[in-house]
């Protein structure tokens, strides 16, 4: 690690003495050309093309502690899926890489006071070639537009003190009942009214909308959720906009307090087809996303096992939670088994605790403006899963089952 960290930084001060000998040539070279241009007329002066050294996403593909194993496959991460002509696919545009370059921040230092995030970008984005965030918040500034960090997609409850909810297939945003609920992009309602189980019948969603977007991704419908809501502005059928005023926040349904409940699902609009929204929200500005597998030597998924987030500078965690529990899907294209939304670019230390109190693995880690930065660690055993436990029964007290 330190020997790559190294190679890094030497990479960075070449960069940089690279970028200042072609600063350097090419003020010589205007102001050859102004002298040229005093006395013939003729000679067009230079454009400046700015200078594009933001480092891409990580893409280490080895273990960093003591353990090191063979490196993974690659190439497994861009799906070649043809896409109907006929449905558009949002290209990414945004920010250019020189904007998020003014947007760096060295050192993360300790998260914002609760309450304040910077706006968020706009979509779509893809400053990444895999990034797709396509959605906009679906909440607007000055609510809580982030998402509660203790109930983390794909994770149950990490609070000790509570009793087990269930994993979760979505994130939530506590706000004020009646805080308007936005359509994250356009496309048609094909959903709007209470939404009970099909399994049992009950309304664990409560007022529920679900839009069908009107584009596509790899080939594949992609639909968001919006659940738990005090009332309803929109019907089955209706076109909606982005940013398009939909719900109100409520507390219908199966839950402890007012909040969003948002889910992106892909391919089809199922519970089991639910993805991390967090690979689909733009990120807030300066901010980016970090996520990763977590995997044994056979390249298979290790779930649950305990992730911590610290920024270099600091002590303190500012982040934790599992990867995801085996039944949760993962991103077409990244294949991750965490994410960490929501962070502000810096340099952190990643903690991997393989919950066997052994097999610990660190590595540092840059989050980068306005996309997504990638690790894939590696353990040089095989995996072998716990058998999944038999859940608590807490019905009365489970805040927000989900059909
Ligand atoms: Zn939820």
């Amino acid at each position: 690690m330190k020997n790559q960290a190294g190679t890094k930084n030497l990479l960075e001060v070449d960069l940089r003495r690279l970028k200042k000998n072609l600063c350097q040539s090419v003020l010589i070279t205007v102001l050859l050309l102004f002298l040229i241009g005093c006395s013939s007329e003729e000679i067009a002066p230079p454009t400046l093309v700015p200078l594009l050294d933001l480092p891409p996403a990580q893409q280490t593909e080895f273990a960093v502690t003591a353990e090191s194993s063979p490196p993974l496959m690659d190439g497994e991460r861009t799906s070649n899926v043809n896409r109907p002509a006929s449905v558009p696919t949002p290209v990414g545009v945004g920010i250019r890489p020189s904007e998020a370059e003014q947007l760096w921040v060295p050192d993360a230092g300790p998260e914002p006071p609760e309450g304040w995030r910077p706006p968020p970008y706009d979509v779509p984005l893809s400053l990444h070639y895999d990034d797709h965030y396509w959605l906009a918040r679906p909440l607007p500034s000055g609510s809580r537009n982030y998402d509660l960090e203790w109930y983390p997609y794909g994770n149950d409850v990490q609070l000790p003190e509570l009793p087990a909810y269930r994993i979760h297939h979505g994130i939530d945003f506590p706000n004020q009942t009646g805080t308007p609920v936005l359509a994250a992009g356009s496309g048609t309602v094909v959903f709007a009214g209470p939404f009970p189980s099909p399994l049992d019948g009950v309304n664990y969603y409560g007022n529920t909308v679900v839009i069908q977007h009107d584009w596509q991704w790899q080939g594949l419908d992609v639909f968001t959720l919006y659940a738990h809501t005090l009332e309803l502005f929109v019907q089955e059928g209706d076109i909606v906009q982005q940013g398009q005023l939909i719900a109100g926040v409520g507390s219908s349904g199966e839950v402890s307090g007012p909040h969003l409940h948002f889910e992106v699902r892909v391919g089809s609009n199922n519970y089991n087809d639910a993805r991390n929204p967090a690979l689909w929200l733009a990120p807030f500005e300066g901010w980016g996303t970090l996520a990763g597998r977590f995997v044994d030597k056979n390249s298979q998924m290790i779930s649950s096992a305990s992730l911590t987030l610290t920024p270099l500078d600091v002590d303190t965690a500012v982040r934790k939670q599992r990867t995801y529990y085996p039944t949760v899907r993962s991103d077409q294209v990244w294949r991750e088994n965490f994410v960490f939304g929501d962070v502000p670019a810096g340099h952190y230390r990643l903690t991997i605790d393989a919950n066997d109190g052994v097999h610990i693995y660190q590595r540092e880690v840059t989050i980068f403006p306005g996309q997504t930065s990638f690790e894939i660690i590696s353990t040089n055993f095989e995996f072998v899963p716990t058998p999944t436990p038999v859940p608590v029964e807490t019905v009365a007290a489970t805040p927000e089952p989900e059909n």
